[in-house]
């Protein structure tokens, strides 16, 4: 069969978006179909194309949401049909994530298919929470072991005499139910009731919350901290070298979970940065652009241009290219209404200000914006005079969107919102009213961020309580700000 059908059984890694491998990002970029389980952080969702189908097999503790059987035949099933199928698994496919009796059923079915490792959670929260699974002075091997099993009770049956004095560094998957039994087995068969052991729940995660005691102490810790799966248990001595809090604990946002507004297509580089600083940024929601029909218009015509989004200056140079004018031969003063327009004119090497008005006058005005600002007839004319208008693009919210956005709530990771414009305030509010969410209900956990006066009136009077109006409208008044709420919810 050779229809173009092809599957990728892919590692998502352990949670941090940034621990997906180049490869990973890839296939989730290319899928028609993609298949995700609740393990994967949801936000990986918005790198998909627009019109990709999502389908969520996520098993929740005690409830089977698609067996593995109905997986499988899925995935035959589409890879079948000629689409390119991408099944995410959070951590490596390999390790406990069955990807053995999928890639089963794509070979007796002859699917072409290819596996995509992933860096496993017993690494990859080991690390976050500040330790290696080997060192030359403390460990010299690390096991991966399940805590679980098909056994009646779901107690592991596993050898646990090698396991005890055969390994350094343990690491238990899927074990915080039977935690208790775990330590005792090792202690029963010889590994020293002091040996130090730790568990990581939602490692690399903004969530990320350890638990530490030794064989002897640790189920009674973990049972008085109330911490559940997903959760690595790792047991040896090389746990001791940990400081507390660790590398990725110490970031000045860890912890932060920041639904940023924004109005279009293009991704803000304020988020990027917020990442940076360990804060975990969901841009919602998220848009796409589709550019619009190149229109009669003679650019060279007019003597003064309105660009009202950087996309209209992308455009726009485009058409220039494409019809072959020389930027030379356009004689307009360019005008621009936000930061990000200016500074995507200036990649072309054309200067101008945001506060740059139209003069008053006789002189041909052009405004070129996306097809929803056209609606704003009143307005544009009262702040640009009489003009003429170009609709450069038309931007659309992709509909999947809404399903990370109410995951990420779910899970409570929607703890502050930053209103970058008023326009925001409205494409947020929309979203968030399609999902049936009130005001007053946001208002109970989330704190919100204005990035100035105009974005608070709009905030204030579509209900919210507005916590922060920043000192100016820069990533560097943000970041204060964040750094704050943080300083105050811990001493909370
Ligand atoms: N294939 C995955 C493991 C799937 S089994 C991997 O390679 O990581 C599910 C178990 O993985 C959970 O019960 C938990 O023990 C562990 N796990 C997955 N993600 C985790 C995370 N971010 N933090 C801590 N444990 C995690």
């Amino acid at each position: 069969m050779n229809n173009g059908g092809y599957v990728y059984l892919v590692g998502a890694g352990p949670g941090d978006l940034q621990l997906m491998t180049l490869k990973a990002r890839r296939c989730v970029e290319m899928a028609d179909v993609i298949l995700y389980d609740r393990l994967v952080n949801p936000l990986l969702l918005e790198w998909t194309k627009p019109d990709c189908e999502h389908i969520y097999c996520g098993k929740l503790p005690k409830r089977h949401l698609l067996r593995q059987e109905a997986i499988n035949e899925k995935l035959v099933q589409y890879g079948s049909e000629g689409k390119i199928v991408v099944r995410l698994k959070g951590g490596d496919p390999s390790v406990f994530g069955r990807v053995g009796e999928e890639a089963h059923a794509l070979d007796e079915a002859g699917v072409q298919y290819e596996i995509v490792p992933g860096i496993t959670a017993g690494i990859g929260a080991a690390t976050y929470a500040g330790i290696p699974v080997t060192h030359r002075d403390h460990s010299a091997s690390f096991t991966v072991v399940t805590g679980h099993d098909k056994s009646e009770k779901g107690e592991p049956l596993i050898d646990w005499q090698a396991l005890a004095t055969g390994s350094d560094t343990i690491a238990f998957y899927m074990g915080v139910k039977n935690l208790g039994y775990i330590a005792n087995q090792l202690t029963l068969h010889g590994k020293p009731k002091e040996t130090p052991v730790i568990l990581i729940q939602w490692g690399t995660l903004g969530s990320q919350k350890t638990v530490s005691g030794t064989l002897e102490t640790i189920a009674e810790e973990v049972s008085k901290s109330n911490l559940t799966n997903p959760a690595i248990t790792l047991v040896g001595n090389v746990a001791n070298i940990r400081k507390e809090p660790s590398w990725f604990e110490r970031k000045p946002l860890f912890g932060q979970h920041i639904l940023l507004g924004r109005t279009s297509g293009s991704q803000g580089a304020i988020a990027h940065e917020l990442e940076e600083l360990g804060a975990e940024v969901f841009e919602f929601p998220r848009m796409y652009t589709k550019t619009a029909e190149k229109p009669q218009a003679d650019f060279r015509n007019f003597d003064q241009i309105v660009f009202l989004s950087p996309e209209s200056v992308e455009i726009f140079f485009n058409w220039l290219r494409a019809d072959k004018v020389d930027l030379r031969d356009i004689r307009a003063a360019f005008h621009v209404r936000s930061k990000k327009s200016e500074r995507a004119l200036e990649k072309y090497g054309c200067f101008t200000s945001e506060l740059s008005k139209v003069k008053d006058g006789c002189s041909k005005v052009l405004l070129l914006g996306n097809a929803h600002s056209a609606n704003d007839k009143m307005l544009l004319t009262d702040t640009w005079g009489l003009h003429e208008y170009v609709i450069t693009h038309h931007d659309f919210v992709v509909s999947s969107t809404d399903v990370t956005c109410e995951r990420l709530k779910d899970e409570g990771r929607i703890q502050t919102i930053v209103f970058p414009s008023a326009q925001s305030v409205q494409t947020v509010s929309d979203r968030f009213m399609k999902m049936g969410w009130s005001i007053e209900e946001i208002n109970e956990t989330v704190k919100v961020i204005c990035f100035g006066s105009m974005s608070e009136k709009a905030a204030l009077s579509a209900g919210y309580k507005v916590d922060v109006v920043l000192e100016s409208p820069t990533k560097e008044a943000l970041i204060k700000a964040l750094i704050q709420l943080n300083i105050t919810e811990v001493v909370k």
